[in-house]
């Protein structure tokens, strides 16, 4: 595994939510990492299809990456664009009842995607 691949594997696995290309790039930095965004995409795009790492779509902020995990949801910050992770069990049932009501509208779901929007805790405190 080269020192990229484990590099980003290692702040996927730390960070508490998804991280973008860009926030990404920044971590690696730290690293006193330079990848090049191709490098960077083939990178994550290699992670992704080995299922290592799961592409998170956050409307229109981009896609984001985290390290593959059991179904969930995100909040997305609207200042600063950092995502978190949420997770909760009520929520699928309340999934549920609205594909129950899709299905009355002959409508099949196989699938749903949410995003809470809002602003984050550090952003709040600014
Ligand atoms: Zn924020
Ligand atoms: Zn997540
Ligand atoms: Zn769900």
């Amino acid at each position: 595994m080269t020192v990229l691949r484990r590099a980003i594997l290692d702040h996927l696995a730390r960070h508490d939510g998804p991280l973008s290309v860009p926030a990404l790039q920044e971590v690696l930095l730290g690293d006193g990492l330079t990848p090049n965004k191709t490098s960077l995409y083939r990178q994550l795009e290699s992670l992704h299809s080995g299922g290592e790492v799961q592409e998170v779509l956050l409307d229109n902020s981009g896609v984001y990456y985290e390290v593959s995990a059991s179904h969930h949801h995100h909040a997305l910050c609207k200042l600063c664009a950092t995502a978190i992770c949420i997770a909760h069990a009520v929520a699928e049932k309340g999934v549920k009842h609205l594909e129950g009501i899709a299905r009355k509208s002959g409508f099949a779901a196989t699938d749903h995607h949410m995003v809470l929007y809002g602003i984050c805790k550090s952003c709040q405190a600014k």
